[in-house]
């Protein structure tokens, strides 16, 4: 047996959640300095970024892409600050701001407002002379920092172990590190989204196997509970326990593994303040993304993709009110955009993605103005080996979708 029990570790991308929770409805940026007083730990940037107001930076940001042209993409994630946003050539979720990337044959630079994961996807989906950069080192994801490569890695000898020859497909959720697609790739697995994963159980369950899914605990029992397994034939595999905290006989039951991670933006939202939405407006539509905890996802009238929110949301008639249980600024985003109805945060107080947040406009500026003066830096390279493992799983979701 591989895995021992282990003192547990919480990604400090976890401890700086609730940094910049706030319960005023506006979340605005201010310069770094003022926001690097809380005490979080981002990437360390020249001086002469620290105290620039988001104004100047603004206007920085404009003369720099400017002076690129279209050597230059800037994608931004939903989940982005809107002083961030307001720079992006594209907005979309994870997936599809991947595919733009690989679209942009022109681009020499992508610069991905988003986090590391997306970042990794989208130097494994682009041309080799294509670069990806993060414009800040440390945006990383922290349901992905929950599955740590050496303890997927003893999971996956354990259950070699334990299930002797039986099949056991590894699906990874896309919020997830490119060693982790990598080991999908190669051990017959695949990727999936939010919108796709229903799809890739499927197929997997078709093999008369047992599904390792990956790192986000409450999409996956979310995904098979839709498609009639039960809770008893689910298990959760904890990496510091010993053999996930399971006997070898559950393992041997069970049909879905799943491992124990979960996003820490999507799991605040809770069943009482979907009870206290209800009371408070009656003709309310409650809907959540599917990373929320199961109870939650029960109780919703709708959940679905970042991509789906927004349209349920934007196509909905005027005078509708919407409860929505996802990243807040993209709450806001949509508030502002559809101002004939009635939307809101399901949770009463403000929290960004602190990982997401991490993207202060002083860092887009940052990464521009290298560019201009022909210095890139924080370029995301995903190795070789890595790179064609990911691919061949990424490529697998795309054909099962
Ligand atoms: S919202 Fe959750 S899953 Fe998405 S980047 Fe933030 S922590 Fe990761």
């Amino acid at each position: 047996m591989t895995t021992q029990t282990k003192l547990p570790v919480v990604p400090i991308t976890e401890l700086e959640q609730s940094a910049f929770c706030q319960t005023e409805e506006e979340l605005e940026s201010k310069s770094l300095v003022e926001e690097f007083a809380v005490g979080v730990r981002w990437q360390r940037i020249p001086k002469k970024y620290l105290g620039l107001s988001p104004e100047i930076i603004g206007k920085r940001i404009q003369k720099a892409k400017k002076m690129l042209g279209q050597k230059v993409v800037v994608l931004g994630h939903h989940y982005q600050r809107d002083e961030v946003i307001q720079f992006a050539d594209y907005t979309g979720d994870s997936f599809k701001l991947s595919k733009y990337a690989a679209s942009q044959n022109n681009a020499e630079y992508i610069i991905f407002c988003g986090v590391h994961f997306m970042a990794e996807t989208a130097d494994i989906l682009t041309n080799d002379d294509q670069n990806v950069i993060l414009p800040n080192m440390t945006a990383g994801c922290s349901m992905a920092d929950m599955a740590i490569t050496d303890d997927v890695l003893d999971c996956w000898d354990d259950l070699g172990s334990v299930l002797k020859n039986k099949i056991v497909t590894p699906i990874t959720y896309m919020n997830s590190t490119a060693d982790i697609k990598s080991l999908c790739g190669e051990n017959d697995g695949v990727v999936c989204t939010s919108s796709n994963a229903e799809q890739t159980f499927e197929w997997a369950l078709k093999k008369q196997g047992k599904i390792l899914f990956l790192p986000d605990q409450h999409l996956g029992r979310n995904t098979a509970s839709r498609m009639g397994v039960s809770d008893d034939e689910m298990i959760v595999w904890d990496p510091f326990k010993s053999l996930g905290g399971n006997s070898e006989e559950d393992i041997n039951k069970s049909k879905i593994i799943l491992w124990k991670g979960h996003c820490s933006v999507h799991t605040r939202f809770t069943l009482e303040q979907i009870k206290k939405a209800r009371h408070k407006h009656n003709d309310v539509k409650v809907i959540v993304h599917p990373e929320c905890t199961p109870d939650v996802v029960d109780n919703a009238d709708l959940y679905g993709s970042t991509e789906f929110i927004i349209n349920q949301v934007s196509n909905s008639k005027p005078g509708t009110t919407w409860a929505i249980g996802t990243e807040i600024n993209l709450v806001n985003r949509l508030a502002k955009e559809n101002q004939d109805k009635n939307i809101f945060c399901l949770d009463s107080i403000v929290c960004p993605c602190a990982t997401m947040y991490r993207i202060h406009p002083a860092y887009l500026l940052w990464v521009l103005e290298g560019l201009v003066e022909q210095n890139p830096t924080n370029v995301v390279q995903v190795a070789p080996d890595k790179k064609k493992n990911a691919r061949k799983a990424l490529d697998l979701m795309l054909s099962l979708s």
